[in-house]
């Protein structure tokens, strides 16, 4: 449970996401959960598809109309909160933030990871982008089984 020990429940996951019509593109998933003074993912939205408003309060709403799935929000949040998501067949596209070294190389398969930690299956690690404008966050493009849709959140480890 979210206010216990940071884990989302499904219910609160689905909610992020749009409708699995939308997700055959890419779509910006934003899980930034808590009410707090926050707004790089907006302000770098090249398209203005993210939504927080006059408070800044105010948790970030994603237009998917406008959302490109261009995965600049994704590098630009300081929270690590946003993925990109697109159904590609049986599999799921996934664009994550990762900061760790060393990074993934492209056709190496890592472990896929559940948002409390566990190894969930495999990730095919497809495209790694690491610009100066990135600074140290990495763009890392995996493809997941789309079972793991609700569930993936990250790679663990090279297999
Ligand atoms: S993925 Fe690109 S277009 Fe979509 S919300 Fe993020 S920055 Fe905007
Ligand atoms: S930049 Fe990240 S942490 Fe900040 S409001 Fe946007 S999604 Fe939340």
């Amino acid at each position: 449970m979210l206010n216990k020990d940071g884990v989302p429940s499904l219910d609160q996951i689905k909610t992020c996401f749009p409708n699995l019509e939308s997700l055959q593109k890419p779509k910006a998933i934003i899980e930034c959960y808590e009410e707090i003074p926050c707004n790089p993912c907006s302000t770098s939205c090249p398209f203005k598809a993210i939504y927080i408003g006059p408070n800044i309060n105010k948790r970030p709403q994603v237009d998917f109309n406008k959302c490109t799935g261009c995965g600049v929000c994704v590098y630009s949040c300081p929270g690590l909160a946003i993925s990109v998501a697109q159904l590609v067949g049986k599999e799921v596209r996934f664009k994550i933030s990762y900061e760790f070294l060393p990074l993934p190389q492209v056709g190496e398969i890592w472990t896929a990871i559940n948002r409390s930690g566990q190894m969930i299956g495999k990730a095919k690690i497809e495209k790694v982008t690491l610009t100066k404008v990135q600074d140290k966050t990495a763009l890392i493009q995996v493809l997941v089984d789309s079972s793991l849709l609700y569930d993936f959140i990250t790679v663990g480890k090279k297999i």
